[in-house]
Order: structure tokens, then sequence, then C-alpha cells
């Protein structure tokens, strides 16, 4: 599956291929169909699993369908979320997918001065991100009217529940017209989503994503903090301790992957690799020598390595860091299986720090940092 499949308009292709998006992940591929549809949606799934792309890109492509309009504009569009951080990433996901359109965009949270935001939404917005109780502020004072509004998303929404903003969001809700389009996500579906969903949705399609955070607790994580250029020896230096048997070590591109092997194989260490440019043969042979425990080290990108089972395996390296957060835990995922233990090794360079700071926030731990200093053998053990 490609963003081509589902029929985005070109500027928006454009800016997806510019923030260097190539596959969707999982809940773009369940959600923007639906989206698209004009469906209503329940979505169960965590920040870090690309939800904001699957609910952004078919909104805009349904803004984009309607039309411009001509003069000052109400918001068409309300996101809500709990805290500022999450709107204001929000907003700067709507501004970077929305970057070749004309669509504006606004958002409004507590703790700053309101005077900039009246004066923004004066202006007129297609899109507002708010959190709940600055809006009820500014609604209060008739900077905005949501009468207008025809998609109404709620982020966050159990976040948002235990945050005590239910009372926020029914007045909210009643100032949206009846007649729209309603997308709930959800990382948790407590009764009280369940129940919320119910008054707000209209006949949805419910999406959901594997809750993520379970597999981390179970693996042994690590990460050393490394220069780009010092990534390959340090490799090698792990991979002199003996205890490592088998690793499956992950590289971003295909490209990646092959250079890795080079390097290995210059080292006296067997290694294959499989990508997308390999033939099918090639990738099963790789796999069936590297399972028979013939060859010690496989490396793969991500979408190479969907799907393939090897039991027994104690270690993943991530060679590169990801950079959508849930893809760590799919790769880690690979280890520690069935009650065996497992470890996973990172190497973060000075580029990668904020795909690790997303990745933290996922899994909602903090991963052990070594220096490369002690990388030497059991360093991670
Ligand atoms: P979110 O769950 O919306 O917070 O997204 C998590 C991260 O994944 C963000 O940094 C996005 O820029 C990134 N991301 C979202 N969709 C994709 C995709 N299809 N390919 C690569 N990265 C993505």
């Amino acid at each position: 599956m490609t963003f081509t499949n589902f029929g985005l308009s070109q500027p928006l292709l454009r800016a997806v291929a510019e923030e260097g998006y190539s596959t969707p992940t999982p809940i773009q591929d369940q959600a923007i169909p639906h989206v698209l549809a004009g469906k209503d949606l329940l979505g169960c799934a965590q920040t870090g699993t690309g939800k904001t792309a699957a609910f952004a890109l078919p909104i805009l492509e349904r803004l984009l369908q309607a039309g411009e309009r001509i003069g000052k504009r109400k918001p068409r569009v309300l996101v809500l979320t709990p805290t500022r951080e999450l709107s204001a990433q929000i907003d700067a996901s709507f501004a970077a997918y929305g970057r070749h359109t004309r669509i504006t965009h606004a958002v409004v949270f507590g703790g700053v001065n309101i005077n900039r935001q009246i004066q923004a939404l004066s202006r007129g917005v297609d899109v507002l991100v708010a959190t709940p109780g600055r809006l009820l502020d500014l609604m209060g004072q008739g900077a905005t009217s949501l009468d207008e509004v025809g998609i109404y998303v709620l982020d966050e929404a159990d976040r948002m529940l235990d945050m005590g903003f239910i009372h926020d969001v029914k007045r909210i809700t009643a100032a949206v017209p009846k007649r729209r389009q309603t997308l709930l996500f959800s990382a948790t579906m407590p009764d009280s989503i369940r129940s919320l969903s119910r008054s707000l949705l209209s006949q949805p399609v419910e999406v959901a994503v594997t809750p993520v955070a379970s597999t981390a607790e179970k693996v042994g994580q690590c990460v050393y903090y490394v220069e780009k250029a010092d990534k390959r020896r340090l490799l090698t230096r792990l991979l002199a301790d003996a205890a490592i048997d088998r690793a499956l070590v992950f590289t971003r591109t295909k490209h990646g992957a092959n250079r890795v092997v080079e390097h290995l194989e210059k080292s006296g260490i067997a290694a294959a690799a499989i990508h997308g440019n390999k033939s099918q043969n090639a990738r099963e042979r790789a796999l069936s020598l590297f399972k028979e425990g013939r060859m010690r080290v496989l490396v793969a990108t991500d979408v190479a390595a969907r799907g393939i089972d090897i039991d027994g395996l104690s270690y993943v390296i991530n060679f590169d860091l990801p950079n959508v957060p849930e893809c760590y835990v799919h790769r880690i995922g690979r280890t520690g299986r069935a009650g065996a233990s497992g470890q996973a090794l990172s190497f973060c360079d000075a580029e990668e720090r904020p795909y690790l700071r997303g990745i933290e926030k996922l899994i909602r731990q903090q991963i052990r940092v070594i220096s490369p200093q002690q990388a030497s053998a059991s360093a991670h053990l």
C-alpha cells in the first residue's frame, strides 16, 4: 500500500513525500479510506502510531474537495486535544501536510496571551486545533463560532476525560452542528470512552492498532549515543562478544542494509541483507541460513522484516532508529518471545535524538544509555 492508493490530491502527496513517508502506518491504512468516505470513526491508537496523519490527511483532502471559500472563514474543522503540546504538534502537522494548499489553520490553548489568538481567529481559519478550556473562553468572547464545523475530532479522548474535561467537551459538542463527521481517538477504551463515543458518533467504523507498549516491557533495552560515522565500528565491537549468537540488525534504508553487510563481511562476520531489492529467492535463502544458525547476522529494513518470525532470537540491534516510534516496538518484539529473554540494542546519532524521544514517549519508559566507551563485551547485560 502506498499513499497514492488512497486517491489523495497532488499537493498532499507532495507534502507526504517531502515528509519522507513512503508507506502508510497501520492506523493510516485502516483509517484514511473511511475518513475520506465521510464516515464517523472510533480509533484506538496511541501517539507514535502515525495517527495524526491518519486523520489530518483525509481531512485536508475533504476540505480541498469541498473547495475554497471566500471571505471570512469560520472553522470547518475542529480538533480538540487535552494538552497544549499535543495541540501544537497537531497544528504543525496540518501546516506540514497542507503546505501546498491554501487551507488555513490555527491553534489555541491556555496559559498564553489570548489576544493573539483572537486576532488569528478574526483573520478566518479552516482548521482550528484547541484545548477545551481556552476554546470555551474564546467562544464566550465571541472570537469564534463553531456553527460551520463539519468535521469534529477528539484526540486522546481518554486523557481528556482523565484531566476532567468532560463538561467542557459536552459544552463544545453542543455548539457544533449535529450534522457533521466525528472522529474520536483514544489510546485506551474504558467504558467511559465507549459511552462518550456512543453519544458523539453515529454508526462509527472502529479501527484499532495493537497496543504497543506491552512488548517493550519484556525486552532488555539500551541505547548507545554514537556518531553516525562510528556506527559500523560499534557494531563489529559488539559482535565480538560471542554471547550474541545471532542478531537481527535493522537499518532504515536498503542501501544502508547493503553497506552494513559489506562491512560485516570484511570483518569476517557472516551476514546477509533482506530488503525489497532482493529477489524472493535470495531473501528466503538468507532467512533460512539465519534460522538454522549458519549465518550470524541478518540485516533488514522494516518492510522486509514484516511478518518474519524467528524462534529464539535473543538480539535485535537498531543500527538506525526508526522515525515512526511504533516501528521500534515492532522491531524489538522480534525478540523475547514466548518468555525467552531478549535484548534490544539501539544506536542513536545526533540526528536521531528526536526519534529516541518519540520512542520513549510511546513506550512510557526511558531507555538506558551506555556510552560507546563501555561498548565492549556484555555491557548491555
Ligand atoms: P503520531 O502518532 O501522529 O504522533 O506520529 C508519530 C511520528 O510518525 C511522527 O513523527 C510522524 O511524523 C511520523 N509518521 C507518521 N506517519 C508516517 C509514515 N507513514 N511514515 C513515516 N513516518 C510517519
